[in-house]
């Protein structure tokens, strides 16, 4: 289990299968997340995700949201459910889905198939 579970944009860590990464808000991070917006953003505004800026949804968000990965257009529901729930219960919930419903694993986005061979619902990669 990745040491950091998600990111000030909304983004699931967990599901994430970035290998050389432990969560974009830990200190073993990978040179994309270092030079992320979101999370330089978040840290210098002093606000844990997006959606407790004043300037949410910024013109960053809305493009990240709708570029072309599938895991990216999941971030605006993640944070109107982080606005009524708070990051906590919201956590619960991606950890729930994102677990193999037959045998308990973690899975990831894009998997197609769990290590125990039940199929997963995948997202289409991207051309
Ligand atoms: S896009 Fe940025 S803030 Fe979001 S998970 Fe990735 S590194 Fe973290
Ligand atoms: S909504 Fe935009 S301006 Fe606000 S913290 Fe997130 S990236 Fe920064
Ligand atoms: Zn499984």
């Amino acid at each position: 289990m990745k040491e950091a579970q998600y990111g000030p944009c909304g983004l699931f860590c967990g599901a994430c299968g970035a290998t050389d990464c432990d969560g974009c808000l830990s200190d073993k991070i990978d040179d994309w997340v270092r030079r992320c917006k979101f999370r330089k953003c978040a840290r210098d505004n002093k606000i844990e995700v997006c959606c407790f800026c004043p300037d949410y949804p910024c013109k960053e968000f809305d493009d990240f949201m709708n570029d072309k990965w599938p895991h990216h257009w999941t971030i605006k529901e993640n944070m109107e459910y982080i606005k009524e729930n708070g990051v906590k219960k919201w956590l619960e919930k991606q950890k729930e889905e994102w677990t193999c419903k037959n045998c308990g694993a973690e899975i990831i986005w894009y998997q197609r198939e769990c290590s125990c061979g039940a199929k997963l619902k995948a997202w289409e990669l991207p051309e």
